[in-house]
């Protein structure tokens, strides 16, 4: 039979750990061509040299996962529709305010039966109002099945081969099974579960609580505060999920998506740095992700808007308080100092 083609579309931090593991992976796969092409949204470095060609010699993403090797039979592509077109599987990773226009040369244009799964963590302003999840975008745009992959995985720690879960959402038991074989390493386990779009909801609302986070402590308060932020974090994410995804199961908060994820991030994660940041500093959200970030980018603050704007449609931002706090925090709206007095009054506590 015809071997099956893998393609990973975006190459930032995450995307290039994840290509070390899919590149290794599908080497041991006598069903996978051993070709992972990569689609690199050029750019030129300082040093006058195009990101592409420095990946294809040097084996190395210089800008965005400085240090670590990618195996030989990755192959960074610039043209996104040269990079997905054979593919069977596509695996999405871009910073999600960079998607709706980076799949727009894909349309139609993708292989019969290609199946998709997203890596990427936010949710989609719809321009006729209204929100989706990405994995709904990319098949709205795309025409194809999405799955997910979310979980406690800073990108650095996995490019490290340090141990970590992940949960991967899946709709049939075939894409199960390939799902867990092109991803699951000695060192990055995979438990994949029916339930993708709670999966998916997770990995978008933690970033936003990582924010929280990183607010309180710029604030100077301890890891008990932190640790409320987190509950009270949790406690909306699961309310969230019932509001909007009825029939999510509880227990997909208890996998690595959910709360591992959720602690990881608060501690470990950009989103809580750059939070952090801002109270110190005084200085703006966008103004520090390019100071700190290196082209790096943030999605808690997105999804902290995207969020907003469903919950103010409903009425719901009431019910909603810590995602409320930290999106108008974001938006120098109110204060940082606001974190407190909203988890002091936070309705689990009335
Ligand atoms: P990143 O933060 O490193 O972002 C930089 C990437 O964005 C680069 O590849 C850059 O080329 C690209 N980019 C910049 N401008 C662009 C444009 N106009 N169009 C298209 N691409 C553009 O990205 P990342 O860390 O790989 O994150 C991708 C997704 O993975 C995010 O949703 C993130 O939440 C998620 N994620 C990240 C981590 C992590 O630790 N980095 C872990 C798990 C999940
Ligand atoms: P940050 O984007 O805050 O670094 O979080 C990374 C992540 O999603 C870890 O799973
Ligand atoms: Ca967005």
């Amino acid at each position: 039979a015809e071997k099956k083609k893998i393609a990973i579309i975006g190459s930032g931090n995450w995307g290039s750990a994840i290509a070390r593991i899919v590149g290794a992976n599908v080497r041991t796969m006598s069903m996978m061509d051993e070709e992972v092409k990569l689609w690199v949204f050029e750019e030129i470095l300082p040093d006058g040299r195009k990101l592409t060609e420095v990946i294809n010699t040097e084996h190395e993403n210089v800008k965005y996962l400085k240090g670590y090797s990618l195996p030989h039979n990755v192959v960074a592509v610039p043209d996104i529709l040269e990079s997905a077109k054979d593919a069977d599987y596509l695996v999405f990773v871009l910073p999600h305010q960079f998607l709706r226009s980076s799949c727009q040369p894909l349309r139609g244009k993708l292989k019969q039966g290609a199946v998709g799964i997203s890596l990427i963590k936010g949710f989609d302003l719809k321009p006729e109002g209204g929100i989706q999840l990405i994995s709904e975008l990319i098949n709205s745009l795309l025409g194809i099945d999405v799955c997910c992959l979310m979980g406690a995985n800073l990108a650095h720690e996995v490019a490290a081969e340090k141990f970590c879960e992940t949960t991967i959402g899946v709709h049939t038991d075939e894409q199960s099974l390939i799902f867990k074989d092109l991803f699951q390493t000695d060192f990055f386990r995979v438990t994949t579960v029916r339930d993708a779009k709670t999966v998916e909801v997770c990995g978008a609302l933690k970033n936003i609580v990582a924010c929280g986070a990183g607010f309180v402590d710029g604030l100077g308060y301890g890891d008990n505060t932190k640790a409320a932020v987190i509950r009270l974090g949790l406690m909306e994410m699961i309310k969230f999920a019932e509001y909007f995804y009825a029939g999510a199961k509880f227990s997909t908060f208890f996998e690595s998506c959910g709360i591992a994820d959720l602690v990881t991030t608060c501690y470990g994660g950009r989103n809580r740095r750059v939070s952090e940041a801002v109270v110190k500093s005084g200085k703006s959200i966008k103004q520090l992700e390019a100071e700190m970030l290196d082209g790096q980018r943030l999605q808690g603050p997105e999804t902290a808007h995207e969020v907003n704007a469903l919950l103010k449609a409903e009425g719901l931002e009431a019910r909603f308080p810590l995602f409320t706090a930290i999106h108008r925090i974001c938006v120098q709206e109110i204060s940082p100092s606001e974190m407190i007095e909203c988890i002091r009054m936070h309705p689990e506590h009335l």
